[in-house]
């Protein structure tokens, strides 16, 4: 059997990548979205190396970014992944079955009413408000064990998490946590994909603030971005999520992880138009030569964001086929994109052909940056219609 790193070797070239989606593909198949379950490990292994001692937990929230769960928990858990984080229960759920091992947190909190399955399924709540603490303490007094959660603590989000105030009413309150364990104590930033950004410091200094006034425990601090941020952040555990999917942890800089997701979508129709005519919805894209024109099959409905569409004063992105880059003309539309193919030679170009649209070469950053958004939101988009294949796990 071949490694993970020779498939993952084996999958970086453009050529392999098509020729291998399309093989692995069913001819009913319209657009593939290729997940290299290597280069996820490898990015998680690389992300677990700059934690020094901290232990590096996989976020793995919204079906993993999009990518799927099930597959994504496995490969990371057989890479020496432990602890996951999951927005709700159902995906909590989802990570039980496949790791029985798993410590799973959600962050979704309790939901009064749900407690067998977080006692049933050991499944660790993060609690964000005293009340939730309280309905919980509530709960977890009725159980013979102290099932553990984690408490979350607000330092400058004022999305969840206890505020300051509420901190000093669990300080004088700290029998409300004795019928349960809590196994840590954890906070989010805000900016941490801004090196720079002197919130990032403020934050810190909260959280250090803050957990001294509960009975001390594990701590997290970081998401992908914090990671970067050096060792002040870490703590005991760090909470990685875009970085492993291959996303940018940091604007401005460099991406040093591995390209993860690759989508390709098939040729519905090659033809030819003549310069003066219009391409697509709203004719907002005039052909100024002589043109072969490539309809692929990926739209909007397919993840792909109508705002990455062409028009003659905003030039769409390239996509790829061969070495040969084909640029998007005009709007992108619910099932279909076209791209201009007059360029590539014709042997190269003919229906059921792929053609790349997300890659190395055009990466989730290059996207969502045209697009006005970021690669967290294309990658739970994408997929939800389009064929998956998994390869290097
Ligand atoms: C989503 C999330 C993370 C992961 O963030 P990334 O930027 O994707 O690494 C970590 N912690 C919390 C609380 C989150 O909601």
């Amino acid at each position: 059997m071949a490694g993970a790193e020779e498939i993952g070797q084996a999958v970086r070239t453009d050529r392999a990548t098509i020729a291998e989606a399309a093989i692995a593909a069913p001819p009913e198949a319209r657009a593939v979205l290729q997940i290299d379950l290597g280069a996820l490990k490898a990015n998680w292994a690389t992300l677990n190396a700059a934690s020094g001692s901290a232990e590096c937990a996989a976020v793995v929230k919204a079906n993993a970014y999009g990518l799927g769960i099930e597959e994504v928990v496995a490969a990371l858990a057989r890479e020496g992944a432990k602890t996951f984080f999951v927005a709700t229960l159902q995906e909590a759920l989802r990570v039980r079955a496949q790791v029985p091992g798993a410590i799973v947190y959600v962050l979704d909190g309790y939901l009064a009413g749900a407690g067998d399955y977080y006692a049933g399924f050991n499944i660790r709540p993060v609690l964000s408000s005293l009340g939730e603490i309280e309905d919980w303490s509530r709960f977890a007094s009725t159980k013979g064990r102290r099932h553990p959660a984690a408490i979350h603590i607000d330092t400058g989000m004022n999305r969840l998490g206890l505020s300051a105030g509420e901190v000093d009413q669990l300080a004088a309150r700290l029998d409300l946590l004795d019928p349960f364990y809590v196994a840590m104590l954890m906070s989010h930033l805000a900016s941490a994909d801004e090196a720079d950004n002197p919130l990032n410091r403020t934050q810190l200094a909260r959280f250090e603030a803050l957990r001294r006034r509960l009975p001390e425990r594990r701590a997290s601090f970081a998401n992908s971005g914090g990671i970067f941020l050096g060792p002040d952040y870490h703590f005991d555990l760090v909470r990685a999520g875009i970085a492993i999917y291959g996303g940018r942890a940091f604007v401005g800089a460099a991406n040093p992880m591995r390209t993860v997701v690759r989508l390709i979508a098939r040729i519905l129709q090659v033809r030819e138009a003549a310069p003066g005519e219009t391409v697509g919805y709203g004719a907002s894209y005039h052909l100024t030569r002589p043109s072969r024109l490539a309809t692929i099959a990926c739209g909007y409905a397919d993840g792909f964001l109508r705002a990455l569409s062409g028009d003659d004063a905003h030039p769409g992105p390239v996509g790829y086929i061969g070495e040969h880059p084909v640029p998007v003309v005009g709007r992108v539309s619910m099932d279909l994109i076209t791209v201009d193919v007059t360029d590539v030679p014709e042997h190269l170009v003919h229906r059921g052909g792929f053609v790349e649209v997300i890659g190395d070469r055009v990466t989730l950053d290059d996207l969502t940056d045209r697009a006005g958004t970021i690669g967290y939101e294309l990658l739970t988009r994408l997929g939800s219609r389009v064929h998956r294949v998994y390869v290097g796990g």
